[in-house]
Order: C-alpha cells, then structure tokens, then sequence
C-alpha cells in the first residue's frame, strides 16, 4: 500500500486516542465483560415521539424525495430564527442569517475552507472537541491552542495569544458550555471575546450545541446577545444534544451574513443539504413543545448529582457542572489521564474517556458522560470502590 500513502493533511492530524480507547473497549466486550461507557457524548434518552411522526409523514410525502435547497428550506430557517428570538432575545433574518447544517459537525469541520488560507492561525481551545482542530489542518491552517485551566475557570487567556500568532490569526473558536470540562462562560467573557474579535479582526465561531443542556435554574447565553456581535460572529447549534437527535444530522449556524455566505459556497460546492423530511422534523422539534427539553435536563440532573456525589465520597475533588453532560474530573495522584483510563476499563469494565485525547491541557483529567441511567453509574461507582481507587 506503499504507493497510497495518505496525504499530509491527514497525517498532520494529532492521533486518534479515542481509537485506541475503543480497541481496548472491544477487546473486553469480546472477553465477556459487561462494560459501562460513561464515554460517549450521545443522548442515550429517544428522540421525542412527536419529531418522530413529524418525520414518518414527511418521509411519505414525495415532495420531500428530491434534492433539498442548499440554504435549507426557508421555513426551517426561519424556524430556527424564531426559536433564536424567544430563546436569546436576538433576531435574525432567516435568508441571510441562518444556515442548515447536516449536523453543525459539518458546519465546523468545513468552515476554515471557507476563511483560512494555508499557514493561517486558527485559535483553538485545549482542550477541546477535535473537529475545530481538524477543520483547520484540513485547510493547511495552523492551529494555536488556548489551554483551558481550571485556575482561570477553563476560560481561555486571551492576552496570553503572542503578537505575532495574532497577527496571523484569522478565527477564534469557543465553545461554551463546554465539552470535555462542563465549564460555562459569564456574560462578560463573552463580551470581551467579541471585543478581542473586533480589536484583532478575527472571525469569533462559538459552537454552542450544549446551550440547552443546563441544571439549577443556569440559562446559557448566545454570543450574539453581546452588542455588536453580529458583526464578527457566528454561532453554531444543534439539534442532536437537545433533542436527542444525534443520528438524525440536523442543526443550523446563525450571525454574520458575510461570514455565513462563505460557509455556505463551500456547502453548496460540497453537499446538497439536509433530506427535506429531516428539516420538517427539525421544524417540529424547535416550534413544538419544549417541555421535553426541561425532562432531559431534569434526568441529567439527576444522574449528575449521583456521580458527584460518589465520586466526592471517594475522594475526588470534581466540580459540579452548571451545563452539558459532563464531568471532568482529576485523575488520582500516580496515573494519568489514559493510564487511569486504561486502568478502570481492564480492571472495572468502565469508560472513561482521557482529557488528553481533547488536546495536551487536558491531561491529568478524565470525561465522564452521563448517558447512561443512575443505576448503571451507581454500579460503575462500585466497581472503581472495589478496585480501591480513591481521588487524589
Ligand atoms: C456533539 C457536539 C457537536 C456536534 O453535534 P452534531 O451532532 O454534529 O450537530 C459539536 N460540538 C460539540 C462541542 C459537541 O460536543
């Protein structure tokens, strides 16, 4: 195979710990054992019976056969507009300000084809949700990570960015809530990050697909709230994690109308949008009752205050998240992050997922997900006591 040798860009990528994780994984899997995966970010909870009759009838509707517009169809733009407005007091005009995206993982990976030239800066969180980091090798981008710590409330330094990364630098991703750290951001690091993106011309791309996902009364907020946001922003959503939908590829990118034309020239050069019957059921997701969204919360909720609490009794000095469905959480003292990891899944049958597959920062932490049901984690918390795992 010497003679198919990959290409530079994908051997630019970092590599794939997770791959390895999962290797492991099958291999206990075929030995018997009965894993618990606290290691995937995928609602385990169906997706709500009315989006899937919204699709049943629209599947069954032969206007909905054919190639779908590539903007999406207006009405589940402007769906996904008002939805903008009740949720975040922020209007958008849905023919210019709203993109459909087939998944925002889609709309992430292939933005810097669209802004970044090759030897470009990319600003990157770290750790971080690999895809803004591949998007970017793919464009011959240069990525800069921003290490998140727990000091600074896994919030990103931005006056710690030299000069002259800066000045190379063309976008600014963020990410909050966040994935892996469950760390959420105030208002006024919002503002300062659009202010930042003004000041140094950069393009601010704050992927927010967890803004739903939040516990003890906590609203997430859109960057777009911040005044003069429109002009350097765009965010993208999603409807997998609010509405059990991850299989379904399903979200939108709102803000800057220039930023998102170019999304959308690359989109248009690429794909040809999302199946017309996925869009009708999106439409009955966001304009139907949202009630489901607040049982989610409420189920996640729960689970989360279990495993932190456990995880406290045994020792661990985890914080509780305001957002998403994840813990981060140290690793004791004497391993890391993929050795711990390694370690509760050959000898507990648990999954972990290493902070250091999220980039280098995220070492000496692990991810739990909480996706699946209290008795699972009450059991997988037993397991790590048994083994005498105790935190720090
Ligand atoms: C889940 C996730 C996404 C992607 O979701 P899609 O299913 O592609 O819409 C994007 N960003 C982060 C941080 C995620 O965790």
């Amino acid at each position: 195979m010497a003679e198919h040798t990959q290409a530079n860009r994908l051997q630019a990528l970092p590599p794939y710990l997770f791959a390895e994780m999962d290797r492991m994984k099958q291999e206990q899997v075929k030995k018997g054992v009965d894993i618990i995966s606290l290691g995937i970010g995928d609602p385990d909870l169906p997706t709500p019976a009315h989006i899937v009759e919204a699709l049943a009838r629209a599947a069954a509707d032969p206007a909905n056969h054919q190639y779908p517009s590539y903007e999406g169809m207006p009405a589940f733009r402007a769906a996904a507009a008002d939805w903008y407005r009740a949720r975040f007091g922020v209007t958008l005009d849905p023919a210019t300000e709203v993109l459909s995206l087939i998944g925002s993982k889609e709309g992430i990976g292939h933005f810097p084809l669209a802004f970044v030239n090759p030897g470009d800066v990319v600003l990157i969180p770290d750790p971080a949700y690999p895809v803004y980091q591949a998007g970017t090798v793919f464009a011959g981008g240069v990525p800069h990570p921003m290490p998140l710590t727990r000091a600074r409330d896994f919030l990103p330094d931005l006056d710690a960015i030299p000069g002259d990364v800066l000045k190379q630098a063309r976008v600014l991703w963020l990410n909050y809530p966040n994935n892996p750290t469950g760390a959420v951001a105030p208002r006024e690091f919002l503002a300062r990050a659009v202010e930042f993106a003004r000041r140094h011309r950069l393009i601010l791309a704050h992927d927010a697909p967890y803004s739903e996902m939040a516990y003890d009364g906590y609203r997430p907020e859109s960057v777009l709230s911040v005044t003069g946001a429109k002009e350097v922003a765009v965010e993208f959503h999603s409807l997998s994690k609010t509405y059990n939908m991850t299989g379904w590829r399903v979200g939108f990118a709102v803000g800057n109308a220039a930023i998102l034309a170019g999304l959308g020239r690359i989109k248009t050069n690429l794909d040809s949008g999302i199946f017309q019957a996925v869009q009708v059921a999106g439409i009955a997701a966001l304009t139907g009752p949202q009630q489901v969204v607040a049982d989610n919360c409420r189920v996640y909720q729960a689970r989360r205050d279990v495993l932190v609490g456990a995880l406290r009794e045994m020792g661990f000095d985890v914080q509780v998240p305001r957002a998403t469905f994840y813990l981060w959480v140290p690793v004791p003292k004497g391993f890391t992050a993929k050795s711990f990891s390694i370690e509760v899944l050959a000898k507990a049958g648990v999954v972990l997922t290493p902070g250091s597959g999220f980039g280098a920062a995220g070492e000496g932490y692990v991810r739990a997900a909480l996706t699946v049901g209290v008795d699972r984690i009450r059991e997988a918390v037993e397991r790590l006591r048994k083994l005498g795992i105790r935190g720090n």
